[in-house]
């Protein structure tokens, strides 16, 4: 079915037994900079799934090297028993495994005692992303991290490790190195291509000599860090040209973590389409004899055996892909495609829990990051019979689990669809891809089983009737309308009618945003490109403020430029004919906006616990979970579901 995918692949010494890749990534796992034992379960299950080569995240090189709190550190000895433990967790299920050797250079964001690091640099050019004003290396200095990189390999090498590649990807201190608009060094680590090459070319051949023959040595780089200041690809490609005949292989991405907008390449969201860097890695195909692994938004195996089948990589970055379902590529192996969880580029619980400091995970499979706890799914002791009211996120995978688990479990929507809000979250600009969580969940309820009626509101009536042994409430919930002062003829329309396509009236439209999340900005994108004039009026700091920051940047920037004016620390109060009255949340004075048209309402939701209320005392044993509990993201929801699903 995908017999280029499932080609194995040549890397130096090493032999990888197909072509799917899980690249470097933050989890947010590992303890005191050491391999935990969460760490080890989440990498054995992508191992499992038969993925061929796993990267792990960042090693640091250098005490200077520690760009947060939760990085691994390969500094000294005692770091070589936990690579050891993931190896041959690893290797005993025929996959290889590579580190990353990583120095941050400038792109320092926090400590682990809350004082932020010295951010060392070429020179002491600043960082405009988190306003890092560096210090330049001394010649010391460089020698010091040098000897790091070799000091690093040959520990990783001792552990079992295969291979391990120098990232010199999106801004960190190698490409700084290379880039001539932050490295201004005089001293032979600058001054012309040859200088600024120096310092990769130096830690590359560390790297060789500390791991020795038969370890593999490579490179990261970003195909073009794309926006500001950043390295272009023309430069990309020269520095890896000049050092192919010491690499093994090449690893392709793209962006810089040096700028809000570079940034946004470091994971992809679902903006961006599928496999885009795919021209980049061609220019670097026919220029290398070396293999060139790609990442970026490789979702399917369709799309990776495309790849390969046009001769634009060897080998295939799909880590996110894996983070949603570790076992793609036994499932595409088989021919099972249609069973893959296939990931939606939401960022929400993989890179946005990494940015709110909390291990990794996904949105549409809460068992990543948490295998510890949730790897081995346990059959029920007694099956039961299940019933859940309400076919969104939440009541759909409650269903699912509970479902695998032996479970006997009807799911009853009151609508013609499943999906609940997500159903409306794909409608908004960019997001269509979101509905790819309700296929997939679909697809789940099919294969576990559940039997699902659509069109049937459940009521005290039914559950008398069918005596389930359990019945999940998990009905959501409806937009939330807050009291509002004043009147007047000025039309308010919530969030979800304007969603189902009720017309807008006038020119001048209002949006008043209260969870700061996806939907204020994404109606007031929609608004605009049906040409009205936008305001977005948030209760929050800024526009998306809730959202992971690579999703919430892209959107600040497409406010921008579709002439939404956005004003933060705002709070509804009311509205007259045409103007809306506002209250500054830090000041607490008050603030109008004249010669509204319309005003739209994204003022959160409200639990529809109706069911719950009147299912109460009626003998069966209830859960509730989802948004007619409690407010919930859909991770949220998601999560909540698995968990009850697991425990019925
Ligand atoms: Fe993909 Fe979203 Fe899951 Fe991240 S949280 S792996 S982007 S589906």
């Amino acid at each position: 079915l995908f017999p280029l995918l499932f080609t194995p692949l040549r890397i130096g010494p090493a032999l990888l037994k197909n072509r799917i890749m899980s690249t470097g990534h933050d989890t947010v796992l590992p303890e005191d900079g050491r391999v935990s034992p969460a760490l080890v379960a989440y990498h054995r299950a992508r191992a499992r799934g038969g993925v061929g080569l796993i990267v792990l995240q960042v090693s640091g090189v250098h005490e200077t090297a520690r760009y947060t709190s939760h990085a691994l550190m390969a500094t000294d000895d005692s770091c070589v028993p936990g690579y050891r433990q993931l190896a041959e967790a690893v290797h005993a299920e025929g996959c290889k495994l590579f580190a990353q050797l990583f120095h941050p250079g400038r792109e320092i964001m926090e400590s682990a005692d809350g004082l932020l690091s010295v951010a060392y640099a070429p020179s002491a050019t600043p960082s405009e992303r988190f306003h890092v004003q560096p210090r330049a290396l001394s010649r010391e200095m460089i020698d010091d991290i040098i000897a790091g990189y070799g000091a690093a390999a040959r520990r990783l090498r001792a552990a079992g490790v295969d291979g391990a590649e120098i990232v010199a990807s999106h801004g960190y201190l190698p490409a700084q190195f290379l880039n001539p608009q932050v490295n201004r060094r005089q001293d032979g680590y600058g001054g012309d291509d040859a200088g600024r090459l120096r310092f990769l070319r130096e830690a590359v051949a560390a790297a060789r000599a500390g791991g020795g023959p038969g370890f593999v040595v490579g490179l990261r780089i970003s195909a073009g860090e794309e926006e500001g200041e950043g390295m272009d690809a023309e430069l990309a490609l020269a520095a890896t040209r000049a050092l192919e005949s010491e690499l093994d292989y090449v690893s392709l991405v793209a962006g810089s973590s040096a700028t809000l907008g570079a940034a946004i390449h470091i994971a992809p969201p679902m903006a961006l389409p599928a496999a885009y860097l795919a021209a980049q890695a061609a220019r670097f195909k026919r220029a290398l004899s070396i293999p060139v692994l790609l990442a970026g938004r490789i979702n399917q195996p369709q799309e990776a055996e495309q790849l390969l089948a046009e001769g634009q990589a060897d080998g295939c970055g799909m880590t996110r892909a894996l983070i949603c379902d570790p076992e793609l590529p036994a499932k595409a192996e088989q021919g099972r495609h249609d069973d893959i969880r296939a990931c939606i580029g939401c960022n929400q619980a993989c890179i946005g829990r990494f940015h709110r400091g909390l291990s990794i995970s996904c949105i549409q499979h809460p068992q990543s990051g948490r295998e510890l706890e949730y790897g081995e799914q346990r059959p029920a002791a007694a099956p039961r019979r299940v019933l859940v009211a309400g076919g969104g996120p939440a009541g759909m995978k409650a269903a699912v689990i509970a479902a695998q688990r032996g479970h006997q479990v009807s799911l009853y929507e009151a609508g013609p669809q499943l999906g609940g809000q997500a159903l409306l979250a794909q409608l908004l600009p960019g997001r269509a891809e979101f509905g790819g969580l309700i296929t997939n969940l679909e697809r789940e309820l099919q294969l576990a089983g559940v039997e699902v009626r659509r069109n049937v509101r459940v009521d005290r009536e039914l559950v008398r009737r069918l005596a389930p042994d359990a019945v999940v409430v998990a009905t959501g919930a409806r937009p939330r309308w807050p009291a509002l002062e004043g009147g007047g003829a000025m039309p308010v329309l919530d969030a979800w009618q304007v969603l189902r396509g009720e017309a807008v009236r006038g020119g001048k439209v209002l949006v008043a945003d209260w969870r700061c999340d996806w939907i204020g900005p994404g109606i007031a994108l929609r608004l605009a490109a049906a040409g009205h004039q936008v305001r977005l009026v948030v209760n929050g700091t800024h526009a998306g403020e809730a959202l992971q920051m690579y999703v919430r940047d892209h959107l600040a920037g497409q406010l921008q430029r579709a002439g939404v004016a956005v004003t933060p620390y705002a709070r509804l109060y009311g509205h007259d004919d045409d103007s809306v009255y506002l209250q500054h949340t830090a000041s607490e004075e008050a603030m109008v906006e004249s010669d509204v048209d319309c005003l739209v309402l994204c003022q959160g939701h409200q639990a529809e616990d109706g069911l719950w209320e009147e299912l109460s005392g009626c003998g069966a044993e209830l859960h509730a979970i989802g948004d007619c509990l409690a407010p919930r993201t859909a991770e949220e929801a998601i999560y909540e579901g698995m968990r009850l699903g697991w425990r019925l």
